[in-house]
């Protein structure tokens, strides 16, 4: 029954002047995800509110969900449009509005009002005291409770009239595009995937690297890898994933430098040919899944030694967070069944056995100049040799 929505839109970062640059950025988020189910919709802002209106036939359920995982979002109620809004006209439609809604009447409910048509003969508390009163005289089963009713019955009068009592929740956050663009290191793990939906959440766009290193990494690795980022990309919209073939920069090191060091060198590889692609890219910053002390590779110690060579930002918003709560969100978001299928990722196959967990920064400066013969031309053949997969969930 319904043709409309209207979606409302949680934080908003930047107030005042700037807001129409918010709204728009929603505007075009949810335009985007719609364009990718059936139907036609028209997606209009107004005062604080957008509007999104179905031409013609469309996928109800599909429509909720799409626009429930645009971020900026952080509620969508599906509304009847009243055309004539004139008093008697609104009582009524609200009345049957009320009706076709509910089999059952027998619940509490408050009428909520909104006015933007300054011109309307009753003010906001005048319409919720009038259809409030009209309502109960209608179904008189039901009954008021201003204080914790069941149902909340929307009314808004503006241009036409609006009724509505649903609400879906949406993703909240930050619409994508306000906030620049990042380059997320995604692995085929459980906390990368993560780590890249909660920077997108701020409204970041974003961008991928994976580190492959066949044949140590199967062709099937990868493919775990484009199958998360595609998830991902459900919410963040598409990304770029960009494949470094990493196996000789991996064997490379693994000949020349001391196997308990691998690991944070390998690491410091990763975010120098990382932020080389940042920047190509546009990229304010880097991304990781690291959380303080979940590995060797993830004490304060290997952190420090990892963010050595970083000049951009290194945004890691799970640093705080245990493994378990990594898993429930990765389940929230879709990722956790991909993420444990057992396919090997590139770190997993040289790790040492004792691998060091306090590394020294002057340490492993002096170990990487053992590499100083071949590295740099190693690292610009892996950039050269970039595969780009294009993704968008
Ligand atoms: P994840 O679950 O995200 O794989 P992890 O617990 O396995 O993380 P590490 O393997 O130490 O932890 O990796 C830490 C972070 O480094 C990852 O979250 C990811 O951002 C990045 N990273 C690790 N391996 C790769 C890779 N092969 N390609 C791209 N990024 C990687
Ligand atoms: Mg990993």
């Amino acid at each position: 029954m319904y043709q409309a929505f209207l979606v409302k839109y949680a934080e908003i970062g930047i107030k005042g002047k700037n807001r129409y640059k918010f709204e728009n950025a929603l505007c075009s988020q949810i335009r985007h995800r719609l364009a990718k189910i059936e139907g036609e919709f028209e997606v209009t802002r107004e005062q604080g509110r957008i509007f999104v209106e179905a031409k013609g036939d469309f996928d109800f359920e599909d429509a909720i969900e799409a626009m429930s995982r645009v971020f900026g979002v952080s509620a969508i109620s599906p509304v009847q449009m009243i055309e004539d809004k004139s008093w008697d006209n609104l009582v009524k439609e609200v009345g049957d509005f009320v009706e076709a809604q509910y089999e059952k009447r027998d619940f509490t409910f408050k009428v909520k009002s909104r006015r933007s048509d300054k011109h309307y003969p009753l003010t906001s508390p005048e319409i919720c005291v009038e259809i409030g009163g009209c309502l109960l005289e209608r179904f008189p089963e039901l009954s008021v409770d201003v204080h914790n009713p069941d149902v909340f019955i929307w009314v808004e009068v503006r241009e036409k009239a609006y009724v509505y009592s649903k609400v879906y929740t949406g993703a909240c956050g930050m619409p994508l595009g306000t906030n620049g663009k990042a380059m997320l290191l995604l692995s085929g793990g459980i906390d990368s995937p993560v780590a890249g939906y909660m920077i997108a959440k701020r409204g970041v766009f974003i961008d991928a690297v994976y580190f492959h290193a066949p044949p140590y990494t199967s062709e099937r690795a990868k493919q775990k890898v484009v199958d998360l980022a595609k998830l991902i990309s459900r919410y963040t919209g598409p990304i770029r994933l960009h494949v470094v073939n990493f196996t000789d920069i991996q064997m490379y090191i693994y000949e020349q430098c001391p196997h308990e060091e691998l690991t944070i060198i390998m690491r410091r590889y990763m975010m120098r040919i990382a932020q080389t692609l940042a920047k190509e890219n546009d990229c304010l910053g880097l991304i990781t899944g690291e959380s303080i002390g979940q590995v060797a590779s993830q004490t304060m110690h290997s952190l420090a030694a990892t963010n050595d060579v970083c000049e951009l930002p290194v945004y890691r918003p799970l640093i705080g967070f245990d493994k378990q709560d990594i898993v429930s969100f990765s389940e929230k978001i879709g990722t956790y069944e991909t993420s444990i299928q057992p396919f090997e990722d590139c770190c997993t196959i040289f790790v040492a056995k004792h691998p060091v967990t306090r590394p020294e920064i002057k340490i492993i400066r002096r170990s990487e100049e053992k590499l100083s013969e071949k590295i740099d031309e190693m690292v610009q053949e892996a950039l050269n040799t970039i595969e780009i997969i294009e993704v968008d969930g």
